[in-house]
């Protein structure tokens, strides 16, 4: 919801440049043309489909393609213009990009009024690993049942074992549903956990660990705590115990790492999203979701819903700077639950504030609600509150 009036229009018709079409840049794109239609927008990205990413782990149970949505098709549904490239984001780059307000993309010059600088953070993965190891990224362009089942089909043994590693969210999604895809092809693969904390989501409330680990703990998934990953070979995986640094191994002919995310490219930003290179904020070029962190008292959770709000909040504050008198407004969102799959049927997570803890069919009903949400806004009906 805006938060402050907006200000009066004085310019022509916008030109505006968006790097990056996940979340946050959608969310941008469509508040923008929401409150001035006329806007020029041109969408940059190195994918060729907007990737629902908060959706992936159900690869298991749904075609990769229903949480694809092509660039071209977006490009077409909004008016906008979409190039397939992938922006230079260095700090002299984005510091020339402000200066001349042009930057150049697959040998073409573009002008633009204001950029959005919209390109997520990648996984922390180790990609030195060879063979029988696979990445959260691997999902982008894969379902679950085409990446595991060749493994599944040339491994001889009746019960392999299956690793993963990452206790966090995504770990704990793709754990339920890996179980869950096993029992479903009658499978007797053995599944781990290995997780270097105590509890599994030690990001999140009390409650959320004992929940899923006892859902864990029926479902027959070995879990061993405070341990590091250092490698999957053939037939097994080699750990470091956290506290006495013990080196060991156990059997395993499979991993899918999940080590969480890795801000690689990073920009810090002011409280109205204006990037801040060599102190100062540039004017006219904007970040939002994963790969910023405003200096704000709003919430800078790597997640889509901070993803969203910050984009939203961007896209407002460009037209506020715009017009006149360009009095911007600050990011102040804060988080309004999280809810965490433990497959088809279960979850658990908060709600409102992070003691309301909720399982089950409600916390599975408010996750409905909450991508059904999302789904409305790339329909273009924006129906978020705050
Ligand atoms: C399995 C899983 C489940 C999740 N579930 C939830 C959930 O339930 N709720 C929640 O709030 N969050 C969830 N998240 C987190 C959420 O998906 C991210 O926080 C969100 O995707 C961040 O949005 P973003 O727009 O910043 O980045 P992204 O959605 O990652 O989009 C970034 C885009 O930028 C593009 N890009 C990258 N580099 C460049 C460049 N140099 N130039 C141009 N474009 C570039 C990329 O190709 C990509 O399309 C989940 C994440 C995972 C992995």
């Amino acid at each position: 919801m805006a938060f402050l009036p907006f200000n009066i229009a004085k310019q022509k018709k916008l030109n505006v440049i968006i790097a990056g079409g996940g979340y946050a840049g959608l969310a941008a794109l469509t508040n923008l043309l929401q409150f001035a239609p006329d806007t020029h927008i041109t969408l940059i990205d190195p994918r060729d489909s907007h990737v629902k990413i908060t959706h992936l782990h159900e690869t298991f149970r749904y075609p990769l393609s229903d949480f694809l949505i092509p660039f071209s098709v977006i490009a077409q549904r909004f008016g906008c213009r979409y190039l397939q490239a992938t922006l230079d984001l260095s700090p002299d780059s984005l510091q020339t990009y402000q200066e001349k307000r042009q930057l150049i993309v697959n040998e073409e010059t573009l002008d633009f009024d204001y950029l959005l600088v919209a390109s997520g953070c990648g996984d922390v993965a180790d990609r030195s690993d060879t063979g029988n190891v696979l990445h959260l990224s691997d999902f982008m362009t894969t379902s679950g049942p085409d990446l595991l089942t060749p493994y599944l089909d040339r491994n001889r043994s009746a019960a392999p074992i299956i690793s993963v590693v990452g206790g966090g969210a995504t770990g704990i999604q793709f754990l339920f549903e890996i179980k869950q895809f096993l029992n479903r092809i009658q499978c007797k693969a053995k599944l781990q956990l290995i997780h270097s904390g105590e509890h599994v989501l030690n990001q999140f409330p009390d409650g959320f660990g004992s929940y899923a680990e006892s859902r864990m703990h029926e479902s027959d998934i070995a879990f061993h705590p405070n341990t590091h990953y250092r490698e999957q070979q053939s037939g097994e995986i080699l750990l470091t115990e956290k506290e006495t640094k013990n080196q060991y191994e156990l059997p395993s002919d499979l991993t899918f790492l999940f080590l969480g995310k890795k801000q690689q490219v990073f920009f810090t930003a002011n409280a109205f999203g204006q990037i801040i290179v060599n102190k100062t904020p540039l004017p006219n070029v904007f970040t939002a979701g994963d790969c910023s962190s405003y200096q704000s008292l709003g919430s800078n959770s790597l997640t889509a819903q901070s993803a969203v709000r910050k984009g939203k909040l961007v896209a407002r504050n460009i037209l506020r700077h715009a017009g006149f008198p360009g009095i911007l407004e600050p990011y102040l969102h804060q988080d309004l639950g999280y809810v965490v799959n433990l497959g088809a049927s279960d979850a658990v997570g908060w709600l409102v504030a992070e003691g309301n803890l909720i399982t089950g069919i409600s916390a599975l009903a408010i996750k409905e609600i909450v991508e059904a949400q999302y789904d409305l806004l790339l329909a273009g009906i924006d129906t978020y509150l705050v």
